[in-house]
């Protein structure tokens, strides 16, 4: 038996501590260290990629074009990186985020294998103890939480996860060594993005698949040409408008809503814009579709109508149809996946679909998932259950801000959070993809990321050529932009419908819009604008 103590180590000192070594952890790292601050960057994996090192389950696909999913701070990372196809694969993308790593020596100020504990701020010093699950202690004047807004896994708390006999894995937590299915009976609960892309991979290699499926989704057919060198050429040549265009669109991406509202719009020409959106195979027909969509009920019921016809039409038994076919919100109210061969793969005869709003499940057995009609006998259960988003991951850190405050426990009380950016009460900390900003959900991540990575990086600089030793928005300022951000969101149909967007799908957390409504564009601009007034809204002691 060997003995052990917890032997108090002393603290290693740094200007910035950053959490997280996902797509913003890393350019954190990188702006931070070009005005040259010493920065550390904590990271529980093994290496970088953060989404795309974790989420390497069958399947798992990019579905913002990569053209546009990508880094532009570097001229040369655009010229000498070749994307394979429109929408490329889990692994191209943790090769791309790798060879950033490497190709900016990243890595040597990135200690992997450490997990965050606890942040303490010391009001006396202005600066903030972190304390990894291992006992190390960092003493940092800024700590910048770039810890994913879709990061913390849900695990469904079905009683009798021990007993089984077979094995459970989570999406997000999918082993590194490749699965075999060939022969086996596959469970998956979750028909989400993750689920989805997981379901039309698995279902044709495995013996037999059942589909646990709470809530039906409106999924939109990819297409995903593959990229040559002439493709390449083309986008590079864009490439100069492209990083300016996507700080300007409604949710990042190159294309933006269409000029007039469907109300605005004839029938003849509604119809032929609605084929022509669903013919790009891309989240075109969700975000450069019609604006209306998300705030008029009646246009949002015709696009739905057009969307399910669509998706009908794929399924030959009808019975299976009306349960894969939504009809209880309207399209694009949640998070619209891309798919491929999806609705197909529910006409095979070793795949079976069991709607457990009305069977529900009852209890995980040693052989397989019992609802309140059967057993079903299972050798594999996947949970493609999704994330507590936009606070999850942070909240899992005991991050306590002046006077001992607990962020996730005043959280509990009420999200707050000032542009996404920081928390009052909370000085010298940062947050990307956090709530009230587009980037919690409505963006196409890395420009929102980049956004936020380059305002924090301004921001600390300002405030350090002012002497400051901290910075902080207002209690005024942070009252003020949520205030904007809930008459945003209640403009808007995403709030009346029950998804991870609403934080309704964690138990027991209060229903609030997680992302800013008010454009990419737009937020970037009032980013800007704060800027520009010197930081207004923000105190700098
Ligand atoms: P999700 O959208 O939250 O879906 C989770 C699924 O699990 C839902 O079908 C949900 O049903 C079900 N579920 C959760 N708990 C359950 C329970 N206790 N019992 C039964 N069913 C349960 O999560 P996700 O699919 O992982 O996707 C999350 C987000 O990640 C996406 O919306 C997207 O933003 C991102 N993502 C992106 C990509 C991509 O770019 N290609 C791919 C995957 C994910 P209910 O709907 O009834 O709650």
């Amino acid at each position: 038996m060997a003995f052990t103590a917890q032997v108090p180590q002393p603290a290693k000192t740094y200007d910035a501590i950053v959490v997280g070594a996902g797509i913003s952890g890393m350019y954190m790292l990188y702006r931070l260290r070009e005005q040259g601050l010493r920065v550390k960057v904590l990271e529980a994996g093994t290496s970088v990629g953060g989404t795309w090192y974790w989420n390497r389950y069958p399947g798992a696909r990019v579905d913002s074009q990569a053209y546009v999913y990508q880094y532009w701070f570097s001229d040369e990372l655009l010229d000498e990186w070749s994307w394979p196809e429109r929408f490329p694969d889990q692994t191209v993308m943790e090769k791309y985020l790798n060879h950033v790593a490497d190709r900016f020596d990243l890595r040597e100020n990135i200690q992997f294998n450490t997990r965050v504990k606890a942040a303490r701020y010391d009001e006396k010093s202005g600066r903030w103890t972190i304390t990894t699950m291992m006992g190390e202690v960092f003493d940092t004047q800024y700590a910048a939480f770039c810890t994913g807004g879709i990061s913390a896994p849900l695990v469904p708390s079905f009683p009798g996860h021990e007993k089984f006999r077979g094995q459970i894995i989570h999406t997000a937590r999918w082993p590194k060594e490749e699965v075999d299915f060939s022969g086996l009976r596959v469970g998956i609960v979750g028909t989400g993005a993750t689920g989805i892309q997981v379901i039309q991979t698995v279902g044709p290699q495995c013996a037999h698949l059942t589909v646990f499926q709470r809530t039906p989704n409106y999924a939109v057919p990819m297409r995903n040409p593959k990229y040559g060198p002439g493709d390449m050429q083309a986008f590079r040549e864009r490439y100069g408008d492209l990083k300016k265009r996507v700080h300007r669109t409604f949710a990042g991406f190159d294309y933006d809503f269409q000029d007039k509202t469907f109300r605005q719009t004839d029938p003849e020409e509604r119809e032929a814009i609605l084929e022509r959106l669903w013919a790009d195979g891309s989240l075109a027909m969700w975000i450069g579709g019609f604006s209306d969509l998300f705030t008029d009920a009646e246009v949002n019921e015709e696009i739905s109508k057009f969307v399910r016809g669509k998706i009908r039409e794929r399924i030959r038994d009808p019975k299976v149809a009306d349960k894969l076919v939504p009809t209880t919100y309207g399209f694009g109210t949640r998070r619209v996946p891309l798919e491929t061969q999806y609705y197909e793969t529910f006409n095979r005869d070793n795949v079976e679909l069991v709607d457990i709003s009305d069977e529900k499940i009852e209890a995980i057995t040693a052989n397989g998932v019992r609802t309140s009609k059967q057993e079903y006998p299972l050798d594999l259960l996947i949970f493609a259950t999704g994330f507590d988003a936009g606070t999850g991951a942070l909240s899992a850190i005991d991050v306590r801000g002046r006077d001992n405050i607990s962020l996730k426990e005043s959280w509990k009380q009420g999200i707050r959070t000032t542009m996404g950016l920081s928390v009052h009460g909370y000085p010298n900390l940062f947050t990307t993809m956090a709530p009230f900003a587009p980037a919690a959900a409505f963006c196409n991540v890395p420009t929102c990321l980049q956004q936020q990575v380059d305002w924090i990086s301004d921001c600390i600089q300002h405030s350090r050529s002012k002497g400051a030793m901290r910075v902080e928005p207002t209690r005024d300022m942070e009252d003020r932009w949520i205030a904007h951000h809930d008459e945003v969101a209640n403009m808007t149909l995403i709030t009346k419908t029950r998804s991870w967007y609403m934080g309704s799908n964690v138990e027991g957390k209060p229903p609030r819009l997680l992302s800013y409504m008010g454009g990419v564009g737009a937020y970037r601009q009032q980013c800007e604008d704060v800027k520009a007034s010197g930081y207004e809204g923000f105190s700098m002691s």
